[in-house]
This record gives structure tokens, C-alpha cells and sequence, in this order.
């Protein structure tokens, strides 16, 4: 080769010189701009490996419900607005072209997405709701408290901190990031919180809900450094396909629209003619919520706006909070069960003791958040003896009336002892497992 003569990118041509440096390979040479195509070009390939993985794996919202039904107990309906809405998510998604029209149909077609608003008491599964729905889409997720986000530029964290810990969810891999899951808790106290300012931390619920609506509404977010992950270098996440899933205990929501629906009296005085408040049931109220009874929660207009679905999560009672105890795939008596077992020792519960456990995480108007700890304290003085107690063999939880009161009580079995009067819970346990 001509020694004089200018070294030239194999790509597009272009010479070498200080300002366009090339990188040399075996048999030619690159320049940034063609490192930059490249990655581009590999980075779409993989785009669509995973629209296509996607596609194959994706499941239809009834098979969603299906699964959905192994870990939360009710909430049918929002369990069917949840499973719809990811679904057409997903599909959006996959139909997307390159260029973010869509493939075949009409190119005009622009499908917006279906942000998805949770309203329901405190320990009614949302949360858990949310988390079982990424598993089962297979997508990553994370939760975000909003009580907890500040304002860039304010003490606390940054709403942009959510995408830093999504990536960090998809263990640094920003594509599958994009088509993440994020639900963010407690967005009703936001307003609230703008309310209660001090001094010290005077940040304004309403400039953190425009922060959530910029990155909901889809922009291209400089994620702050710390993760895992890629520590150097400035790296873009686009929120356009990340799924958002807000929710909020909204107290008294269910009030407010009822009191909407109230019918105006027909006049005042004596000629007024007397209308009685019908009884809306549950399902009508959620079906005639609307967006402005939101607002009085706080929540600016265009932030109601992106949640276009609003779902609402029932109130669990005693019934349900013993099928919560049991039935889910790890319910707190299958992983009690587990735990003991690994010593050796049979657990059971009666229905009578379940029964109990459960109006007593009633009383506590937590949901089912109450019953792990009730569970704890029943079984505290047992599992703090049985590791020094090989005699050990069975436990069962069991309720007896002393005076007054209902006591939880959990009866010993050691060795081959006796059975116990009342029947063991589940049944198969009956002959113990030691
Ligand atoms: P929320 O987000 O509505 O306040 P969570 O989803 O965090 O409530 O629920 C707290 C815990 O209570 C969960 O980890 C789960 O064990 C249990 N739980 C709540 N609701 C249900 C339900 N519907 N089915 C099964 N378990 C539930």
C-alpha cells in the first residue's frame, strides 16, 4: 500500500484525520459514526428477537386471570381490567414498526397506552396484584412509593431514581427495561403532601405529579448514575412503552360518588316531594366513577388523564382473608407449613383457628397485611422452643374459649403422641409427617 495515502473507513469512505479518527480491524477500518450505525443496527435487531419472544410468550387475558387467580384471592374485576390492559399493552408493542407506526394496519393507526389506575384499601393485594402480573408477563417491574418522591433538585428521591432501579430490574438491560412495569404506590397522598410543607422540605406534591406526567406521558430520561451497572457514561431510557400502574387507598372515594349519584330533591319546604337515596352496590359506583372524583384527591386534571383505565379493589373480609391464609400458591399457612417441616415438625391449622386469625386481622382494618403478624405472635413461643426440642413432632393451631374471650392457641404433640380432638387442617397431616 501507498504509505502517503489516507487511511479511509471500509464503511462510507470517509478519510482519516484528527478530527475523524478510525479504529482499525484486521482487513479495514471504522469510524465513530459507523460504530454508532452499528450499534444502532444490532441494537434494532435484538428489538425485534424480543418483540418476537414476546410474541410467543404473550397470553391471552384469560389465561392471565388464570394465573393471576393462583396468587390473589377476588378482585375479579380489577384482575380482568389488569389482564386486558397489559395485554393490548403487549400488543401494541409487538405490532410496533421500527419507526413506531405500526406494521400492517393502517400506518395513521397510533394506539395510545392504557395506563392503569388502582384505587382500594390498604392490604387488598394491589401491590400484589401488580407484582404477580409482571411474573406472569415475564417483563421487569418495580414499585415506587410517591409519597417518598421529591422534585428534582429536593431532598428525597428523584422521580427519575424509578427507571435507575427498573434498569437495575432488568439487570442493566435498557431495551427490556423499556417495556418494563411500573407501579407506583399511594398516589393519593401526593396532593396531601404539598399541603403539609415545611420549611425544610417544601416540595409540592403537584410539581412531582408534572414530574411522574412527563415520564408517563413518554420522554427520553438521562438515568442518574449509581446502578449496577454501566457507572460511566450518560445513559437514555424512553418511557414511551413503559407500562404505569399507579394506586391509592383514595379514602371515601367510594362516599364522594355516591353522594354524586344522590338524586337532587325535587324542592325544599312542604310541597318538596321526598326521593330516597337508592343503594348503589360497590360495582355500580366503580362503574360510574369518574375522572373529576379524582381531583378532589388533589391530582391534577392532565395526570387523571393518563390513567385512562380506573380499576377498584374491594375490601377483603373474613371469608376472604381466610382463603388468603390458605389458598394462594404461597400462602402464609403453606409457607409456616414449610418452615416447620424443615424441623421436622407437622403444623396445622383448625378452620376454627383460621377463622379467627382472620377476624382478628379484621379488627386491625389492614387488610390482609395484619395476618402475618398475628401469625408471628401465635406461633412465637413455639418456634422460639422447637429447635431445643427434638421431641417435637406435631403443632397444631387451634381456638378455645377461656371465660370470655377466644384464645389462638397451639396444642404440642410430641413423639408418636395422641391425635388431637379436632380435626387437623389440612387433612393430610393427620398422621403426622416427623
Ligand atoms: P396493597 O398494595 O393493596 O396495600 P399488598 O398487595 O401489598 O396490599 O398486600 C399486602 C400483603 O397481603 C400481600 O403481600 C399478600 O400477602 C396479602 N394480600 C393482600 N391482598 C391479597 C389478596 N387479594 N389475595 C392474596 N393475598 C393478599
Amino acid at each position: 500500500m501507498n504509505q502517503n495515502a489516507k487511511l479511509k473507513c471500509s464503511f462510507c469512505g470517509v478519510e482519516q484525520s484528527a478530527e475523524t479518527p478510525l479504529i482499525s480491524g484486521n482487513e479495514g477500518y471504522i469510524c465513530s459514526a459507523c460504530v454508532e450505525l452499528a450499534h444502532q443496527v444490532v441494537n434494532s435487531w435484538g428489538q425485534s428477537a424480543k418483540r418476537s419472544e414476546l410474541a410467543e410468550t404473550l397470553l391471552a387475558p384469560k389465561e392471565i386471570k388464570e394465573h393471576l387467580d393462583q396468587y390473589v384471592i377476588g378482585q375479579d374485576g380489577a384482575k380482568e381490567i389488569l389482564a386486558v390492559a397489559v395485554y393490548n399493552h403487549y400488543q401494541r408493542l409487538i405490532n410496533i414498526g421500527q419507526n413506531g407506526s405500526l406494521h400492517e394496519a393502517d400506518q395513521t393507526v397510533e394506539l395510545e397506552k392504557s395506563n392503569v389506575l388502582m384505587a382500594g384499601p390498604s392490604g387488598t393485594g394491589k401491590t400484589l396484584l401488580v407484582k404477580s402480573l409482571a411474573r406472569v408477563i415475564g417483563v421487569p417491574f418495580v414499585v415506587a412509593d410517591a409519597t417518598t418522591l421529591t422534585q428534582a433538585g429536593y431532598v428525597g428521591d428523584d422521580v427519575d431514581t424509578i427507571l435507575r432501579r427498573l434498569v437495575d430490574a432488568a439487570d442493566g438491560d435498557i431495551q427490556r427495561a423499556q417495556w418494563g412495569i411500573v407501579y407506583i404506590d399511594e398516589v393519593d397522598k401526593l396532593a396531601n403532601k404539598g399541603a403539609g410543607a415545611t420549611a425544610t422540605r417544601d416540595v409540592s406534591g403537584e410539581g412531582v405529579q408534572q414530574a411522574l406526567l412527563k415520564m408517563v406521558e413518554g420522554s427520553e430520561v438521562k438515568l442518574p448514575k449509581g446502578g449496577r451497572r454501566h457507572e460511566s457514561g450518560d445513559e437514555i431510557i424512553d418511557t414511551a412503552n413503559i407500562l404505569f400502574i399507579v394506586g391509592g387507598a383514595f379514602p371515601g372515594l367510594e362516599e364522594h360518588v355516591r353522594h354524586r349519584l344522590k338524586p337532587e330533591k325535587a324542592g325544599i319546604g312542604f310541597q318538596a316531594t321526598f326521593v330516597e337515596d337508592p343503594q348503589h352496590t360497590h360495582d355500580q359506583l366503580l362503574a360510574a366513577l369518574q375522572p373529576d372524583d379524582l381531583q378532589g384527591f388533589g391530582l391534577i386534571p392532565e395526570f387523571i388523564g393518563r390513567f385512562p383505565v380506573i380499576t377498584f379493589l374491594h375490601e377483603l373480609d373474613a371469608e376472604a382473608l381466610v382463603r388468603v391464609l390458605t389458598e394462594p400458591r404461597n400462602s402464609l399457612v403453606k409457607q409456616y407449613r414449610q418452615l416447620f417441616a424443615y424441623q421436622g415438625v407437622d403444623l396445622s391449622f383448625t378452620d376454627e383457628a383460621l377463622s379467627r386469625i382472620a377476624e382478628l386481622a379484621c379488627d386491625r382494618g389492614t387488610g390482609a397485611r395484619g395476618l402475618r403478624s398475628i401469625m408471628e405472635s401465635v406461633l412465637r413461643k413455639t418456634m422460639y422452643e422447637m429447635p431445643s426440642n427434638p421431641q417435637l413432632k406435631r403443632a397444631v393451631v387451634d381456638r378455645e374459649q377461656v371465660d370470655d374471650a377466644s384464645e389462638l392457641i397451639v396444642r404440642e404433640i410430641l413423639g408418636e403422641g395422641e391425635e388431637p380432638e379436632l380435626t387437623a387442617e389440612p387433612a393430610d397431616s393427620a398422621n403426622g409427617s416427623a
